[in-house]
Formats: C-alpha cells, structure tokens, sequence
C-alpha cells in the first residue's frame, strides 16, 4: 500500500509527541516490529527536536514540516526547518558534536539516526533552514 502524509507544527517542545505520534501510527500498516517501531520514533524525535531546538530555538511560531511517504514497503521522511541552519554539516554528524552543551544535549542526535536509518542525508543552508531525509 503507497501512502503519503505531510504535518506542519509550530516550534515548541511539546510538538515532539505529537510527531512521534503521527509517524507511528503511519507506519502502522507496514506491520512493523517493536523494535522497528521504536528505532522509527527515535529518529523521528531527534530530527523534529533539533527542527524545534536548535532550527527555531523554540520560539512557537515558526513551522517545522514532517512529510512521508510509503512505497513498496520503503518509508521515506524529511523533516524540514527554515530556521537557523547548520554552520557545518559534516562536523554536525560527528559523534559528541553539539553547539549547545550547557542545555546539556549529548550531540549524539545525528550518530542515534545514521544508525537506525538505512540512509540520511542532511542538507542546510545558514540562515535558511535544514533538510534531514532519512529511508527506512
Ligand atoms: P542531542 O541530539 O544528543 O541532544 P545535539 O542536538 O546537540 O544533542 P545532534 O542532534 O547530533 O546533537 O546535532 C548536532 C548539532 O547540529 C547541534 O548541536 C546543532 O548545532 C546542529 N543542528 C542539528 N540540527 C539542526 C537544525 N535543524 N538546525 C540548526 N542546527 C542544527
Ligand atoms: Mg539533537
């Protein structure tokens, strides 16, 4: 069964839940493990909590954009912000790295994805906002 869905929410913390949510109940069809389903909402609460956190700095306006799609069995999702941007990308993957310690965030977000992904790709843009696309 193809399917496709798109949700937008403001940047607030609570919005995390919901995505998490929504991405669930969207690869419900797909008769998931529990372990699938859980790598699933892990990577769907990281991305969305950097969108709302570090994209917007949480500031309860601006739109974060979850879209999906399924397609013989694959799931394809981004989550997209046109907040801040990433300074550099590549060193944003890295292991550890974070730009915000004193919120004591781990800088793990990126490396939790990439190892539950089958692939991600992250594209920003300073100043204009960051495109995470993750298949699974
Ligand atoms: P953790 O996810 O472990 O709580 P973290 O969010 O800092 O910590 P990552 O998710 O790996 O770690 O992200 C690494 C860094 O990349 C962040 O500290 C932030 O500087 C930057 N970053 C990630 N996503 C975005 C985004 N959507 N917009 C702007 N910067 C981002
Ligand atoms: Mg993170």
């Amino acid at each position: 069964m193809n399917n496709e869905m798109t949700l937008s929410f403001v940047a607030i913390e609570e919005n995390e839940a919901l995505a998490r949510m929504a991405m669930t109940c969207f690869i419900t069809p797909l008769d998931p493990t529990i372990e699938e389903i859980s790598e699933f909402k892990t990577i769907v609460s990281e991305a969305v909590t950097n969108a709302i956190i570090h994209g917007y700095e949480c500031d309860g306006k601006s739109l974060v954009t979850v879209r999906a799609v399924i397609e013989e069995n694959k799931v394809t999702m981004t989550v997209r912000d046109e907040g801040m941007g990433i300074f550099d990308v590549e060193q944003a993957m890295e292991p550890m790295f974070t730009t915000r310690p004193f919120m004591e965030r781990s800088g793990m977000g990126f490396t939790i994805m990439e190892s539950f992904a089958d692939s991600l790709s992250v594209e920003s843009v300073l100043g204009n906002g960051t495109i995470v696309k993750f298949e699974k």
